[in-house]
Parts: structure tokens; sequence; C-alpha cells
């Protein structure tokens, strides 16, 4: 294939010309059903598969279980030089009930022009269609490019991620991946869009008490679970002592400092944060390892003393901070300062009242400990800062994502979050995302791969 030089005007001229028909696609996506669960993201990857065919672009599903699947489509054949990943989750969270929507969750609904309405229009595949939309492009000017771009469109993320992780051990292993962005939205309204280059790990623990039932009229008889339970919650702010502690990448002054480049003077974002208690806690947030007590359950009618009582506890970790610490802390709170029994897998009795721990769900904390000394994270900087037309800062993600996948096993510790959406739309009622936001996120991609593939 004859390939040209060309200049980025052509490239953003391109992105113009075909505005509708991106906007169609990301609609087609975003009517394409991938709540998770079940999941269902194969039909998403033959939407995929079916739109880059039509530029002779090869694109690889590799199914699993019922109608799941995980995409990679590769822009050419050339993995001598650089590699840049493109990777987007496909699954979608589920719309809750359906009767609260504006506009039904599936329909992609168009307002005004502006705003596009449905489940997965910021979280993500408005970013997962620009990037398809971006090796569409690449790939129809026929761009001189030194490398490669590849495309990781992946299941479950919503779920824990088994998409990536797949993905990263098998048909990616042997690939030398120089640059990965994961195009979940960044933008954080009404602060201008920002780039992730770490996140905080999340561990869910189911923690059930087992006590002994009886008639609520003699309750000695018993042994109230709600009683077990109630000591255990008391105590949980003891944990944090157990915990080792952890210095978090980047203080609460530096993320200050970060935060304040995207304001005309450090002066005017001061006077903000003060009165912006959302911002302040947000960045505090960042800074440090917090527990929610989210779940909690027990009983089964009013005159019955419970046998058993759940609770779930949604811990957030910070970089350099294991799982394995929580659930030690947590035993020492359990055994030692309440002199419960922990019930350890297959010894425990039914008769006598114990503690049961089960990790329902991890997601490790992740951070590229020298993004100050990229120059393609400048580059990068400096073409959302062009396309969006502010000023981009340097952020950490507030939430979990698959990026820990990429960074911690060593496939490609440069690995950063940006994309389209802002994250305060993701996972509610009415997610929208502005179209001009999406067809940007296609010029940043763009533009971003062209100087990278050089
Ligand atoms: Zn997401």
């Amino acid at each position: 294939m004859r390939r040209i030089i060309i200049s980025e005007e052509i490239i953003l001229k391109e992105i113009e010309d075909n505005r509708e028909e991106f906007i169609t696609f990301l609609q087609s996506l975003i009517q394409t059903n991938s709540y998770n669960p079940p999941g269902n993201e194969k039909n998403v990857a033959v939407k995929i598969r079916n739109y880059l065919k039509d530029v002779d672009i090869d694109a690889e599903i590799f199914e699993y279980d019922e109608n799941r699947a995980n995409l990679i489509a590769t822009l050419n054949d050339d993995f001598e030089h650089k590699n840049l990943l493109f990777n987007g989750h496909m699954d979608v969270v589920p719309p809750g009930s359906e009767e609260d929507w504006k506009y039904p969750p599936l329909s992609a609904y168009i307002k005004r022009n502006k705003y596009m309405y449905g489940r997965g229009t910021t979280d993500m595949k408005g970013g997962l269609a620009a990037m398809v939309c971006t090796m569409k492009v690449l790939k129809k000017l026929k761009i001189a490019l030194k490398g490669n771009l590849l495309l990781n469109a992946v299941a479950d993320e919503e779920m824990g991620g088994t998409g990536t992780e797949w993905s990263v051990k098998n048909p990616l292993k042997s690939k030398n991946i120089d640059f990965t962005i994961i195009g979940e939205p960044t933008a954080l309204k009404p602060l201008p869009i920002a780039i992730m280059v770490g996140e905080r790990g999340r561990m869910v623990v189911k923690v059930t008490t087992n006590g002994i039932s009886t008639h609520a009229s003699w309750p000695f008889m018993g042994k109230n679970a709600i009683y077990i339970m109630s000591d255990i919650i008391q105590k949980l702010n003891q944990l944090d002592g157990y915990i080792p502690s952890v210095e978090p990448p980047l203080s609460i002054e530096k993320l200050k400092q970060l935060v304040s480049q995207s304001f005309p003077s450090y002066e005017v974002f001061e006077k903000i944060y003060n009165e912006q208690v959302m911002l302040q806690n947000v960045l505090m947030a960042l800074t440090r390892f917090t527990k929610s007590l989210t779940i909690i359950k027990a009983g089964v009618k009013d005159n019955v003393v419970p046998d058993k009582c759940e609770a779930y506890i949604d811990f957030r970790l910070l970089p350099g901070q294991k799982g394995e610490s929580i659930i030690d802390a947590l035993k020492k709170v359990v055994e030692q300062d309440l002199h419960y029994h922990i019930r350890n897998e297959g010894n425990g009795k039914k008769s006598e009242t114990c503690v049961d721990l089960e990790i329902v769900q991890v997601s490790e904390p992740s951070y590229w400990k020298d993004w100050e000394s990229s120059k393609d994270l400048k580059v990068l900087q400096s073409i959302i800062n062009e396309v969006f037309g502010v000023k981009t800062f340097i952020m950490i993600y507030p939430a979990s994502a698959d990026a820990h996948y990429l960074r911690n096993s060593g496939f490609c510790e440069k690995t950063i979050l940006f994309g389209p959406g802002s994250g305060s739309t993701a996972h509610s009622i009415d997610e929208n995302i502005e179209i001009c936001d999406f067809i940007n996120a296609i010029k940043v991609y763009s533009l971003f791969a062209y100087r990278f593939l050089q």
C-alpha cells in the first residue's frame, strides 16, 4: 500500500467531514445492549469489526462464555517499531429503573444537536467509539506511520476487568507496547478534562456474623448475629491503626498545584478550592485509604433472633497498599480486640458463633511513577489543550479502572486514562455525553497517534 505524508490539518478535516458518520457509529454502539451482568459484549465487538472492515482493518474477536468476547484490531502489520495501544471496555452498567430515564437508555437520543443520551455514552462507549473512529481515519488517509496502533476492546470491566487481564496475558503478551491510552471518561466538570496517571484500588469484603437463632421471647437462649456485627462495626476505625501506612503518590499540596494549572493562576484556584467542598473532598479522597460500610442485611421475622448478619465494606486503597494487609487488620479487630472466632474454610462447626470474611471483589491500585519526565505525556497534554481549548491537568483517577492490569504486571507502566465524557454522569440515570467532546476525543487520539508513531 502506498503511504503518504500529510499534514495534521488534513487529519482534522477528515474528522470534521465525517462527523455525522462517527456520531451514527457511536449511536449504534449505545443501541447495542451490553449491560453487565450478563455482558453480551460480543454484539458490540461484531459492530466494531464490521465498521473497521470498510477500510480493511483486521479485527480479531476472541469469544468466551455465552455471547461474550474481547477484540483486538491492528492498524498495520508493522510490529518492529513503536506500538501504541488503545484500550476500552464494551460492557456498561445496567440502567436501573428505565422509567426514571428522560430518554430510554438504549435510545442514543440526540438533544439539540449537542448531547447524546444513553447508558454507556460516557462510560465508556464514547471513548471506545472515538478510538475505533481514529483507526478508521488513520487507515483511510493512508498516513505514513512508523509503528503500529492496536485497539483492545474488552469485556467485563464493570465486574472486575477479566477482559483486559486476559488480553494482556494472551494475544497481547508478545507485543511490546510503548504507551497505552484507556478511554475512560476523565472530565471532572466543572473542571476541564484531565489525564489520569494513577488509580486507587478497590476491595469489597463481605463480613458474615453467625450467631444462634431462637425465639425473641427468650433471647438469652440464642446469640444475636446483629449484636456481633454491631461490635465489629463499632471497632471498624481501629483497622486504620493495624494497616501499614503508605505515603500517597501525590500529596494534597501537589494535587492542588496540578489542578491549579488549569486555572488562570494559583490564587484564582485557591479561592475556588476554599469555596468548593466537593473539590476539597475529591482531592482528600485521593490521598488516603478509605472504607465505607455499604450494605447490611439481617433478620427473617420480627419475633426471631437472627443467626446471620451480612455486611459489605468497600475499601479504597492507595498505590502501594495491599489487599492482604486489610484482611490481616480485619482479623486483628475481630479476633484480638473482640475475641470472636474467624472461621477458616472447613474447620468451623455450625453450632459455634463465628465470623466469616470473604473478598467479593478486588482491583489493585496502580501508579505510573515516572510520568513527570515523559515527553509523550507532554505532547498529549499540548494536543488536548489545542483541541479542547482548555488547560488540561494530571490527576489520580477517583474510581478504579483496568490500568492496574497493564501497569502492575510490567506490561506497560506508561498507561494513562483519557477520554470524553464527565465522570459525574457515569453510572447514573440520564447518562449523556456532549457530542463535541466525543468528536474532540477523535481529534486528540488521531493527532497523538500520528505524532507518537513518527
Ligand atoms: Zn468505565
